[in-house]
């Protein structure tokens, strides 16, 4: 038997980043990540307060929501992709109770474990993580082999990059490569700190042309729930 998942919180709200900004999501935010990005508002909160679910357990109480209202249910973190055994149990339950699309909000980093649940998923939101805003090494590599599995399958894609000051010119070509290589839309997400936008705005039309060059699918867009001060 699949161990209970675990979740740190339930919610619906407006999803705030990315191409879908504005629609109504049912949040389940996993537990736990594999990374340790520094401007992670989960990380510290995540390893200590959880509920645990088995498949069934999860799926009464998200049946408990008003379902038909949703656009989307979104899986996140945490990384969600740590409990792809669990979401193989868990998302086949709900095909009955919800129409709506499942979307994966990933740090793009688990191919394994994306091929296991993809079927179950119609919209993933992909980071690509710079190592000048996040702090983590390099995971370009990573990215290119998990952007490899998810292009195999018919699914809606689209990749945020969080960058702030800092970005680098290499940061971007590597960006760049990989939104060519795989037909990636690409959302550059200005990274926010403490209700702040921290690139200025010359800089972010700066790094905006820079991308726009090579990459017209290129939008910027910040984090609007902050700014609404919702979850
Ligand atoms: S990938 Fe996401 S959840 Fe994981 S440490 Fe980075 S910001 Fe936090």
């Amino acid at each position: 038997m699949t161990e209970k998942s675990r979740i740190i919180e339930i919610f619906t709200s407006i999803q705030g980043e990315g191409p879908y900004i504005g629609v109504k999501q049912l949040f389940i935010r996993f537990c736990g990540c594999n990374l340790k990005c520094d401007y992670c508002d989960t990380q510290n909160i995540s390893n200590e307060f959880y509920l645990e679910f088995t498949p069934e357990e999860l799926k009464k109480h998200i049946e408990e929501f008003n379902l038909k209202s949703l656009h989307s249910i979104s899986l996140t973190g945490g990384e969600p992709l740590l409990w792809s055994d669990f979401l193989l149990e868990f998302l086949p339950l709900l095909k009955d109770s919800f129409k709506g699309k499942i979307y994966l909000e990933t740090n793009s980093t688990l191919k394994n474990n994306l091929e296991k649940i993809i079927n179950y998923v119609n919209i993933i939101s992909a980071d690509i993580k710079l190592p000048s805003a996040s702090g983590i090494e390099n995971s370009f590599a990573e990215h290119d082999e998990f952007f490899k599995v998810a292009r195999k399958y018919d699914k809606e894609i689209f990749a945020k990059i969080v960058f702030d000051e800092n970005i680098l010119d290499i940061e971007i070509s590597h960006c760049l490569k990989l939104a060519t290589k795989y037909n990636l839309a690409l959302i550059l997400q200005p990274k926010t700190i403490d209700g702040n936008i921290s690139p200025d705005k010359e800089k972010i039309l700066e790094v905006f042309n820079k991308f726009l060059i090579s990459h017209p699918d290129t939008r910027v867009i910040p984090q609007v729930h902050k700014f609404l001060g919702v979850r």
